[in-house]
Order: structure tokens, then C-alpha cells, then sequence
């Protein structure tokens, strides 16, 4: 964002120090100071003077490594893509261990080049704000009881999101009150968990029915939503985007008019 007269305020996230804010000197008085490269989803080598008080960082030279091209001229990608990069500017440590944050900004890389490839879905979509939580350490608990540790049994069980799991028909009877879990099939748990074990690249194997990524949906966005505590700004554009029907396919040559 743009900061003062020429500066503007820039948000990385970086292997070694996680999520770091830093001051762009003269960035936006010249374009050619920074060379362009300080946009969404660019990933960048960059040059920075760390403070020694509370101040900010100071960016002081950038080079560009990969733009994410596919990124930027898809719709459904660049709605995702800006979902991937709010949830991480909105969850992402500032500081931590150094393997933690590597592989954070391993998975952000790797995600990026995922959405780019991809022509994003619902099943897509679940699956990156499931995965995006999981690298970030915020996984909801998906088959075992949040209060006892058991298995949980079908065909229907409660979700508690405070508690970030479901919770046993046994500990519901004997704990507090259950009128805050969110009901959700144990068939929709298990698809979820198999989807984050295979991952993004293959989002188009999950199976599940129309129903039942609508509660997967009200489940995890209730969840992710008590993490963030705030409605993320690109989610509504991202739901918007998901709804309008898929572009068709190039036609072939024979085909053409
Ligand atoms: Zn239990």
C-alpha cells in the first residue's frame, strides 16, 4: 500500500523470518526503483535492512525470480491466489522455528504454482483453505474426538469450532452442552482428510456430493473464519468467481467457424 508522499508499505513472507512487514523508499514517487516488482504473488529475492528498535524493516533492492504469470490472466486463479495470500498475511507467524517457516514458504511457492495450472472448483477451493491452514499449524481435528481422543462414530457428528474438531456422541452427554456443534456427515470428515492427504494438485479426485461441500464449506469457513475473526476481503470475490459457470473449453480446430 502506498505510505507518505513516495514510499509504499510492502507485506512478504520470507523463509526465515515468516510474515515481515517493510518500508519501500521512494517506491511510489518511481517505478523504476523497485523495477515493477512489488505486486501480488511475485516471488523475489530481496535485500533488506532489519531494524534494530520497533521500527520497520527497510526494503532496499528486489530482484524478481517468477511473476506467476497464470496467475494474473485467469479469474479463478487470481481469486484464489488472493485468498492463499490474505489468509497468509493474516496468519502467517512473525517469527518462529526456521524449519516451520521454511516449509511454510515451501508450501506458499508450491501452492502458487498449483493455482496457476489449475482450473479451480469448489473441491479446489476447500482444499486450499484446508491445506493453507494445515502448513500453517491450524488444522481442524478431523476423526478423532477433540475432548476423549476416540474415533468418532457416524453417520452424523458435532463440529465444535472453538474446540477445532468433532466431538463424540459420549462427551457430548457428559460435557457442556452441545448447542454449539455444527452438524456435519462423518463421511464428509473422512473425504476431507483424504483430500488433504492427496493434496491440491489432485483436488479433482476428492469425492464429494454437492451437499456435502456445502457443509464442508459452513464447517470450515466457520472455522477458519474463528481463527481470523474477521470476513477476508477476497473471500466474497472468490465465491463469486467459484459460482460463474467455468469457461468452455478451446474449441478445436475442425470446430471453428
Ligand atoms: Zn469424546
Amino acid at each position: 500500500m502506498d505510505f507518505g508522499e513516495s514510499d509504499r508499505i510492502v507485506h512478504l513472507l520470507t523463509p526465515h523470518t515468516g510474515r515481515l512487514t517493510a518500508i519501500a523508499k521512494g517506491a511510489k514517487r518511481s517505478v523504476k526503483r523497485f523495477g515493477g516488482t512489488l505486486d501480488f504473488f511475485n516471488h523475489l529475492r530481496v535485500q533488506l535492512v532489519m531494524p534494530r528498535t520497533t521500527q520497520m524493516a527497510r526494503l532496499e533492492q528486489t530482484r524478481l525470480l517468477r511473476t506467476f504469470e497464470g496467475l494474473r490472466t485467469r479469474p479463478r486463479s487470481f481469486a484464489l491466489g488472493c485468498y492463499l495470500l490474505e489468509l497468509l498475511d493474516r496468519l502467517a507467524p512473525e517469527g518462529g522455528a526456521p524449519h516451520d517457516l521454511e516449509q511454510l514458504f515451501g508450501f506458499a511457492l508450491e501452492t502458487l504454482g498449483t493455482l496457476e495450472h489449475s482450473e479451480p472448483d469448489p473441491r479446489l477451493r476447500i482444499l486450499l483453505e484446508l491445506c493453507t491452514l494445515d502448513a500453517l499449524g491450524l488444522r481442524p481435528e478431523l476423526r478423532r474426538c477433540v475432548r476423549c481422543g476416540e474415533e468418532v462414530a457416524g453417520p452424523r457428528v458435532g463440529f465444535s469450532v472453538p474446540d477445532g474438531g468433532p466431538v463424540c456422541t459420549k462427551c457430548q452427554a457428559e460435557g457442556p452442552g452441545g448447542t454449539d456443534l455444527l452438524p456435519i456427515h462423518l463421511g464428509t470428515l473422512r473425504a476431507l482428510e483424504h483430500g488433504v492427504r492427496l493434496g491440491l494438485e489432485r483436488a479433482d479426485r476428492l469425492a464429494l456430493s454437492p451437499a456435502a461441500l456445502e457443509e464442508a464449506r459452513r464447517v470450515v469457513g466457520r472455522f477458519e473464519r474463528f481463527h481470523v475473526g474477521v470476513e477476508l476481503r477476497s473471500q466474497r470475490f472468490m465465491e463469486q468467481v467459484l459460482q460463474e459457470r467455468p469457461p468452455p473449453p478451446p474449441r478445436s480446430e475442425q470446430g471453428a467457424a
